[in-house]
């Protein structure tokens, strides 16, 4: 076949700073998914983008390209809204878990295609994984079933959704081409919007264990993203929460479930309830259910009994034992006082050195791998106390992941106050 464009051309227009045309935009996109465009030419590309940047309209383009490489879902016969959630990736991050069946209860249906964690940021499937039959793999038609049943499903996104984000976010990884803003925004509303979602909240989480770093380049992420859905017809609204420290006590698989139940259960660390009732209310909102409180369904038994039948209905055991790491090694306070920090990213990557994450595609994380935190900043601690629970099953991990930790907690002297933000930042939309 015989291609209407040369994709030297392309990537000379994006190095020399030039906007690419929307021409250049659908066949550079649909070629490489084809095969016609070789990674080593979209390696090049994607560094341009990095480097130089997309307009609004160039983003759009992309964004659109991405929708049209695979298929799209469509939830308008379900009879109700749907909702939901995306976060663009944090440390102890497993507010999915009891947010999905918690907006289900109130008949909002809950499509949540979600991921697996790579690098030192957990991912959904995994840590439901670590429940005894639970299956992440569901046809359309299980996906549709599901939704019509139980109103809330998380699942992987099928091969035919956006395949080309699926070859460009593997080849990002390898080619340090994953942190830029068009490329970050177009890859994840590809997805939401293809999947047919009508409504749509956006956790962008910054700080050092979220890709954004800072506070401006996270509002810039949220305001591209935003304006992708709303230009799609998605009502998409983005909250900008802090992710400097881990979000709960837990960082891992079986150890972050464990704590969603107990969210589920009405009770849990403040900041997990804090910001699954935050995002629940942004969610219930942007479906037309505003006057509802899903803070009642969490005391009452009501989202517990969703996310029961939600698991069950995936193959899972909600009655299951989670698997415990073999092996446990505990971190004290070397010091009486406050602790002022605990570092976001220094708990993700030691979760994944403990076996929690992956280091390339193929492996095969541990249930039970992770960490349990026993004080959070602010708190006061005692020299000797314990800080911070390492869980492996192979513990010759255990030396390098306190290598990982050696730096990642302060404590000050008693009455030392620690630099504490709120920890949903801002509202974009
Ligand atoms: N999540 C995605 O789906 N894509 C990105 O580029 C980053 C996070």
């Amino acid at each position: 076949m015989s291609e209407a464009f040369a994709a030297v051309d392309v990537i000379v227009a994006k190095r020399d700073g030039h906007e690419l045309s929307d021409a250049h935009v659908d066949w550079v996109v649909d070629a490489y998914t084809r095969g016609a465009v070789a990674d080593e030419q979209m390696s090049a590309l994607l560094m341009a983008i990095l480097l130089n940047g997309m307009s609004r309209r160039e983003i759009a383009r992309w964004t659109a390209a991405m929708i049209a490489s695979g298929e799209r879902m469509d939830f308008s016969g379900l009879g109700r809204p749907t909702a939901d959630k995306h976060s663009t990736g944090g440390v102890g991050d497993k507010i999915t878990l009891p947010l999905a069946p918690l907006v289900a209860t109130f008949g909002v249906a809950v499509p949540q295609l979600s991921g697996r964690g790579l690098g030192h940021t957990g991912g959904t499937l995994d840590k439901l994984e670590s429940i005894p039959g639970w299956r992440a793999a569901l046809t359309n038609e299980e996906m549709l079933a599901q939704l019509r049943d139980v109103g809330a499903v998380i699942c992987a996104a099928g091969a035919g959704l956006a395949p080309a984000d699926r070859k460009l976010y593997a080849l990002r990884d390898v080619t340090g081409t994953v942190e830029s803003i068009p490329l970050i925004a177009s890859s994840i509303m590809s997805k939401k919007i293809a999947e047919g979602t009508g409504a749509l909240v956006l956790d962008v989480k910054v700080g050092s264990g979220a890709f954004m770093k800072s506070p401006e380049s996270a509002r810039e992420l949220a305001e591209t993203m935003v304006a992708l859905g709303r230009d799609a017809g998605v009502t998409t609204v983005a909250l900008l929460t802090d992710m400097s420290t881990p979000l709960g006590l837990t960082a891992g698989n079986a150890v972050e479930v464990a704590e969603s139940l107990e969210v589920l259960a009405g009770g849990g660390p403040p900041d997990v309830v804090e910001l699954t009732l935050a995002l629940a209310r942004e969610m219930l909102a942007a479906a037309g259910r505003d006057g509802e409180d899903p803070a009642t369904a969490l005391v009452d038994g009501r989202a517990m009994d969703t996310w029961r039948r939600m698991v069950a209905a995936q193959g899972g055991d909600p009655d299951a034992a989670l698997p415990v790491a073999r092996e446990s090694h505990p971190v004290l306070a070397p010091a009486d006082g406050v602790l002022v920090r605990l570092d976001a990213l220094a708990v993700g990557v030691a979760a994944w050195r403990l076996g929690a994450g992956r280091t390339r595609k193929e492996d095969v994380v541990q249930a039970g791998a992770g960490l349990t935190l026993h004080a959070k900043p602010g708190a006061v601690v005692r020299s000797g106390e314990r800080l911070l629970t390492l869980h492996t099953d192979t513990p010759e991990r255990f030396e390098a992941a306190l290598r990982d930790l050696d730096g990642a907690f302060l404590i000050a002297p008693e009455g030392s106050r620690p630099a504490l933000g709120p920890l949903v930042i801002d509202r974009v939309g």
